[in-house]
């Protein structure tokens, strides 16, 4: 017998037809013997559609209020399943994030865990009920508020209750049959990975692939937490991630069995800021930066041109999530004085594409290939960023689909079986 945590998107559960497929699934997994937590995501897009009803009353509603708001997404599905697999004899009892004992800090709309006390979980587990836990949302230490934990934090809420419950696997359920070499949206003729180190899925995950959310990979790896993703729709076995060694045995030449590249990344929803004009002197790029972390806003890549001979000024480009370039941009007018820039440029029209894999580390050539495939499609390069196993370029928005295809099929990466399937979801 074996306890599982599984986690049911938002595509799994769009409709009431959705909620008892799930429900069926779940109540098999009871029946073949297992001890069975579920972590469900709101129906479809509810998510989305809040955020637009809030938008709609203020455009900088308070954060506090917005968590509550986004909460009640996840209260209508939990208790919608509960129900479904009541329906199919099984008992099952739902609990939101904080009665499931998912304990974060205080930053609204991107709480961190840091502790799970799922005693009520383990007791219902103990009474012989299914567990339904909602997923993105917790309760903060001191102030008993609640929060929630970024888009896609499901996955997270799945994979830190598996840690807590020291669950056998866990399992996230998507509209797809698992990780692909490349978004199956995009790239139909996109490869199932059957196996891939935390790693690799960290750095997919942080590049765009939003099968998974960057916490939840972090998470995994840090407490050692197997993840099985897969699709509700099909009973394909899915993707395993976790840590992995060459096969028992194997010599170094077994290596070369590892593919170079696990795959290609894409992210749409950057912006760039470029700041103008700026002297170059020792503290400057320190001062920019410290007002723009002051912002609140993630940086990602940075590029700083040549100064001019003749000024002594300079160029200084960033990137940082569109969701953070009102206030980044604010923050930076507001210094511009003391900074001492020209002006500042704010472009959203921008594409990131990144291949990602360990073997790039012992194999030349790779960032060639990669430059060689854009100029045959015809793609310019904006910025370029790097890390030991992955290599990140800027493109225009609209040209992101092409790079990423061009890419995929430079690299081999293009499969000889069936097209992916999408068995859901709007993308949204
Ligand atoms: P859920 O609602 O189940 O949480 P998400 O929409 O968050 O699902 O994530 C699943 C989606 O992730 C897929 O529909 C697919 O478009 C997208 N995706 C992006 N990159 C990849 C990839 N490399 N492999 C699989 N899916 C990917
Ligand atoms: N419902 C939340 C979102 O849409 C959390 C999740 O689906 O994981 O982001
Ligand atoms: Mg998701």
């Amino acid at each position: 017998m074996a306890l599982i945590v599984q986690k049911y998107g938002g595509s799994s559960v769009a409709d009431a037809n959705g909620v008892k497929r799930v429900a069926k699934r779940i109540a098999e997994s009871k029946r073949a013997g297992n001890d069975v937590v579920v972590v469900v995501s709101a129906m479809g897009d509810t998510t989305d559609e809040l955020i637009d009803l809030a938008n709609a009353i203020t455009p900088l509603p308070p954060s506090r209020e917005m968590d509550i708001l986004l909460t009640a997404g996840e209260r209508i599905s939990m208790s919608l399943l509960a129900m479904a697999i009541a329906n199919l004899g099984v008992e099952a009892r739902s609990f939101t994030g904080q009665q499931a004992g998912v304990i974060t800090d205080d930053v609204h709309g991107k709480a961190r865990i840091i502790d799970v006390t799922p005693s009520r979980i383990q007791a219902a587990i103990d009474d012989g009920a299914v567990a339904i836990v909602a997923g993105f949302q917790g309760v903060t230490q001191h102030t008993n508020d609640v929060t929630t934990l970024g888009r896609g934090g499901s996955d997270t809420t799945a994979v830190a209750l598996a840690a807590a419950l020291k669950a056998d696997v866990c399992e996230i359920y998507s509209d797809v049959d698992g990780v692909f070499t490349a978004d199956p949206r995009i790239v139909p003729s996109a490869r199932k990975i059957d196996r891939i180190n935390y790693d690799e899925m960290l750095e997919m995950a942080a590049s765009g692939a939003k099968v998974l959310v960057l916490r939840c990979v972090e998470y995994a790896r840090r407490y050692n937490v197997p993840i099985h993703v897969r699709s509700s729709f099909s009973a394909h076995p899915g993707t395993m991630v976790m840590n992995y060694e060459p096969a028992e045995g194997a010599d170094e030449g077994a290596d070369v069995e590892q593919p170079i590249i696990a795959g290609v990344a894409h992210d749409s929803s950057e912006a760039k800021i470029t700041v103008v004009g700026v002297p170059d002197v020792p503290g400057t790029a320190a001062h920019i930066f410290e007002v723009v972390a002051g912002s609140g806003a993630n940086i990602d890549m940075i590029v700083q041109n040549v100064s001019a001979a003749a000024t002594g000024l300079t160029d200084i480009s960033f990137t940082l999530p569109a969701s953070d370039g009102t206030l980044a941009m604010a923050a930076l007018s507001e210094s511009q004085d003391e900074i001492g820039f020209a002006s500042l440029q704010y472009d959203d029209t921008i594409g990131k594409l990144s291949l990602i894999g360990a073997g790039m580390k012992s194999h030349p050539g790779v960032s060639a290939r990669l430059f060689a495939a854009l100029s045959a499609a015809g793609i310019n390069i904006e910025m370029i960023s790097t890390s030991e196993i992955r290599i990140s370029v800027v493109t225009r928005s609209d040209q992101l689909a092409d790079a990423v295809r061009a890419v995929h099929t430079a690299f081999d990466l293009d499969s000889t079986e069936d097209e992916a399937v999408v068995y859901g979801g709007t993308g949204r």
